[in-house]
């Protein structure tokens, strides 16, 4: 147990219902970005441990996908049950080992939650068709079946709920899975596997491997007992994946970057607007796929909002997650800092006015001022590139038709938001932006009643709503022959 017995600081794998080290004993550290300090270490595992844990997965299989929905509905209402009963142990982890406030991983544990009491009711709902027959003398029947071994990998900026979006479907479907979570923070993904334990799920079903993504990610992609992977992280690891699952014809699902527009019409709700412009810019510390990377504000009210959104960004207060009152944590590492000055001095140099923030911040580390830049024009880095943190350059548009083209001119396609409050323009804006989530006078959308998913490289798939256990799905169609009809 961790020095300060949090019992969620697992430091072992998870495989076949054992917890175990790394085959070489090999360990890497795991660090809180708020001190700087080692929280504990995790297992260096590889390419034969990953094997190891496919081979169990794959034997679970077996009795697993036999078991009812109802059974595997009543383990995960179980399963909810736990995780809401631990929630402030889970939350600090998350805090220590990723920085958001406390407030913020409560709210990420909650919504792992209701993932997976979402899917245990799905569970219950994986409805085949039968179809009218061409053929007097057979019946058409179209069954749904679990693919099989699913591999999941995630990111470190929601390490609970990123999850629980993959092993929710794969318990609901019958499917058993092997897990990859980052290994910035390792313990919010290891925990899945203390709770799934306690919570009935037999041995082989769920299983956790931490260590080199590489030597992971390999063996996952080219393993043909693994049907399916899931995948939440950047464009460029989900190509890669992409490719390297090609030579087994995996499905795949993937949740890649976003270069999400925030669009402010002349007639909205100002205060509103910024209100929603906080939310969808500064949570996590602006680490989220679904933040907004371009404010594109309509040219009559561009000064004021500047002026009143820059007001409400001075008010955050930046500190350690675990403190009282906290809303910005520190970014998750020393890297994450200086692509966040890269961005700031090209706009710096390509005249941005920087309104507030700018630097790193006080307290060191990690640490930076939430930042406003104004004057923002396309030739700045970040009209392309997902910045990933507390940065919000702000743009200046004239025409409605000019600022569709504007948010649609990337490769990206997860999150927009707009504000206007005319009925007709939101229609044609919200038709017109080729994104896969759309918040209209709204900043914070997500929920797991609805499919979250993008459109063109930010992904393929949907997790969540009635779309999201589709993908752990095969379609069977079974032609009955010979019945003399
Ligand atoms: P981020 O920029 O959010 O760290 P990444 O795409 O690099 O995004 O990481 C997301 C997840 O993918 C993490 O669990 C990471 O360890 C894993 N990952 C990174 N490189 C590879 C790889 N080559 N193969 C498999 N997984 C990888």
């Amino acid at each position: 147990m961790a020095e300060n017995g949090n019992r969620f600081i697992k430091q072992a794998n998870l495989i076949d219902g054992q917890w175990l080290a790394a085959d070489s004993g090999a360990t890497i550290d795991v660090i809180n970005p708020a001190s700087n300090k080692i929280i504990g270490t995790i297992p260096k595992s590889g390419k034969a441990e990953t094997a190891r844990a496919i081979d169990a997965a794959a034997a679970a299989f077996k009795s697993w996908r036999k078991t009812t929905a109802n059974e595997r509905a009543q383990k995960m209402r179980k399963l909810h049950d736990l995780i809401l009963a631990n929630q402030d142990a889970l939350a600090e982890v998350l805090t220590m080992e990723q920085g958001k406030s406390l407030a913020e991983s409560k709210g990420e544990v909650a919504s792992s939650a209701a993932y997976i009491l979402w899917y245990a009711e799905e569970a219950r709902r994986m409805y085949g068709d039968i179809v009218p027959s061409p053929w007097a003398d057979r019946r058409i029947m179209v069954t749904k079946e679990p693919v099989g071994v699913v591999a999941a990998i995630t990111p470190w900026n929601f390490p609970s709920s990123m999850l629980a979006r993959k092993i929710g479907p794969a318990l609901a479907s019958g499917c058993t899975i092997v897990v990859k979570p980052a290994t910035q923070t390792p313990y919010s993904g290891l925990a899945w596997g203390l709770l799934c334990e306690e919570a009935g799920i037999p041995a082989g079903v769920v299983n956790i491997v931490t260590g080199s993504a590489s030597e992971i990610g390999g063996e996952i992609t080219r393993n043909a007992l693994v049907r399916k992977l899931t995948f939440t992280g950047s464009t460029e690891i989900g190509k890669l994946l992409m490719k390297q699952t090609a030579g087994t014809v995996k499905k795949v699902s993937m949740e890649l970057g976003g270069n999400a527009p925030f669009i402010v019409f002349d007639d909205a709700d100002l205060d509103r607007a910024v209100a929603g412009a906080i939310a969808a810019k500064f949570r996590n510390s602006g680490q989220t796929c679904v933040c907004t990377n371009r404010f594109f504000v309509q040219s009559k009210i561009y000064n004021r909002f500047i002026e009143k959104f820059t007001e409400a960004v001075e008010q955050l207060k930046v500190g350690n997650g675990l403190e009282d009152g906290t809303q910005q944590g520190p970014l998750i590492d020393m890297k994450a800092v200086e692509k966040v000055e890269e961005f700031i001095a090209d706009a710096e140099k390509k005249g941005g006015r920087i309104v507030t923030g700018g630097k790193r911040h006080a307290l060191g580390g990690s640490y930076f001022e939430p930042t406003v830049i104004a004057d923002a024009k396309p030739r700045m880095r970040f009209t392309k590139e997902e910045i990933f943190g507390p940065v919000a350059p702000v743009y200046k548009f004239r025409s409605e038709d000019e600022v569709i083209e504007l948010a649609n001119n990337t490769e990206y396609g997860l999150a927009c938001y707009f504000y206007t409050q005319d009925l007709g323009r939101a229609f044609r804006v919200m038709e017109g932006l080729k994104y896969g989530l759309v918040g209209v006078n709204e900043g914070l959308i997500s929920t797991v009643e609805a499919p979250f998913g993008g459109m063109k490289e930010s992904g393929l798939g949907k997790e969540g709503g009635h779309q999201g256990i589709e993908d752990y799905l095969d379609t069977k169609y079974v032609c009955l022959g010979g019945l003399g009809l």
